[in-house]
């Protein structure tokens, strides 16, 4: 049951700025979850305000998104970027900025949720200074994204186990599908309270137009085959393999293939390096004439993009939920993923797309040509893609089930940190 009057509360997000531009380097699929829960729970009548830290001296301290719904930016380190890697000894800071602004507003929230290993440590040491609950969103776990990788970075076991700790001593943790609470269970800890809720996606934005008149919008030819990524330039994402895959397919330049692969780069940063040794593999494969590179694609052209693909290829090798996947899925657009946690949860094999193993080149070229050459099955698998969107992931239902969580922990709670908090004031 929703209450009568709603909190204010938080959202903190110190490394995914929920105001900031999608696509790029480390802005993905966390800061569009914050900003879209922060907005599905201002409408449900929250009053949701949205922590970040500023990352250079042009942006505003406080973006509004609707009457009930903010971004704040507070001071942690210098206002420049700073790597996820470089960020944690940043926080203390943050903490403290926290903290002033609070006072300064004369009030203090009695429920924050942290999203993002940084942001739960955060939490953890908030709650030890003032009465709070607190709910946490992984978005990536140290233990998962650490058995893929070589180069572990120095940060990595303070990351473990502050990622334990919060398992084990928040409110509650909010898994994004089944396979990360499994994940968690498995390789974090036993204890603490898990609750899967999975992301969402905008299903009024992808969906809405048709693949042809999407390829007349692009300049996309009607009988071309378009394959397509769209994500981070990040090597875990594996678009290597399906550079790979597309060499070993039957789809040839001189066929109208078109391979794009959609995201932001900075020249110089670690995107823009995995961008040119990505484009590197394209040239030495001999598919330069029918691949491109549009860059960042904003909100006025991804549905488009969506929408004008055959098959949207999402190859990563490790992926908590991946909101590409059921963005493709909405557009009607099937998906080819890797057989890897939340994608396991989102793609229906045989139904809404087909599931292959991480990294295997071949399997990836099947499945992509499996589907491109059936345009019959493709439409079938892409109607059977926007149904379940319809059904399991919109963000207002994703809202809805926050706010029966934190409303229970609230009415559980609240009279005692009510309590508390007029002794500390
Ligand atoms: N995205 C975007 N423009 C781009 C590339 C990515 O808007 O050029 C968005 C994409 O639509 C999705 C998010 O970035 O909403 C990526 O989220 P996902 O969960 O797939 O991956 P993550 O970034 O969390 O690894």
């Amino acid at each position: 049951m929703l209450p009568t009057k709603k909190h204010r509360i938080a959202l903190i997000s110190v490394d995914g700025d929920p105001a900031a531009e999608i696509g790029q380097e480390e802005a993905g699929g966390q800061n569009v979850y914050v900003r879209q829960v922060g907005c599905a729970l201002a409408q449900q009548g929250w009053q949701v305000d949205m922590f970040t830290r500023r990352s250079s001296r042009e942006q505003a301290a406080i973006v509004q998104h609707g009457p009930l719904c903010r971004t704040i930016r507070l001071k942690a380190g210098p206002a420049a970027f700073i790597g996820r890697y470089d960020l944690f000894d940043h926080m203390p800071e943050f903490i403290a900025e926290f903290k002033a602004f609070q006072q300064q507003q004369g009030y203090h929230y009695p429920l924050i949720h942290t999203n993002y290993w940084l942001s739960s440590w955060v939490g953890m040491e908030l709650k030890k200074q003032q009465p709070l609950i607190q709910l946490h969103t992984y978005h990536s776990l140290g233990v998962v994204k650490y058995s893929a990788i070589s180069d572990i970075p120095a940060i990595g076991s303070k990351r473990l186990a502050v990622e334990k700790a919060c398992l084990e001593t928040v409110d509650r943790v909010v898994a994004t599908s089944p396979q990360e609470q499994e994940h968690m269970r498995r390789l974090v800890s036993t204890q603490g309270q898990i609750e899967v809720i999975p992301c969402g996606t905008d299903v009024d934005k992808f969906g809405s137009i048709q693949r042809s008149a999407a390829r007349q919008e692009l300049g996309i030819a009607p009988d071309a085959k378009m394959v397509l990524y769209v994500g981070r330039f990040d090597r875990r994402k594996g678009i290597e393999t399906l550079v790979r895959a597309i060499a070993k397919s039957s789809l040839r330049c001189s066929d109208n293939l078109q391979l794009v692969i959609g995201g932001g780069y900075r020249p110089g940063h670690s995107d823009g390096n995995e961008r040119d040794r990505i484009a590197g593999i394209v040239a030495e494969l001999g598919l330069e004439d029918c691949t491109t590179f549009p860059g960042r694609l904003d909100d006025s052209v991804l549905p488009l993009y969506y929408a004008a693909a055959d098959v949207c290829v999402v190859p990563s090798h490790y992926e908590p939920f991946g909101l590409v996947a059921i963005e493709a899925m909405a557009s009607r657009t099937p998906v080819v993923a890797s057989d890897v946690g939340g994608l396991q949860f989102t793609v229906v094999p045989e139904v809404t797309g087909l599931l292959v193993p991480p990294k295997d080149e071949a399997a990836f070229a099947d499945a992509i040509d499996r589907i491109v050459i059936n345009p019959t099955w493709r439409d079938q698998l892409g109607e059977a893609g926007r149904q379940r969107v319809e059904i399991a992931f919109s963000w207002h239902s994703v809202a809805s089930r926050l706010t029966q969580i934190y409303t229970h922990l609230l009415a559980q709670t609240m009279p005692s940190i009510e309590s508390k908090a007029q002794v500390a004031a």
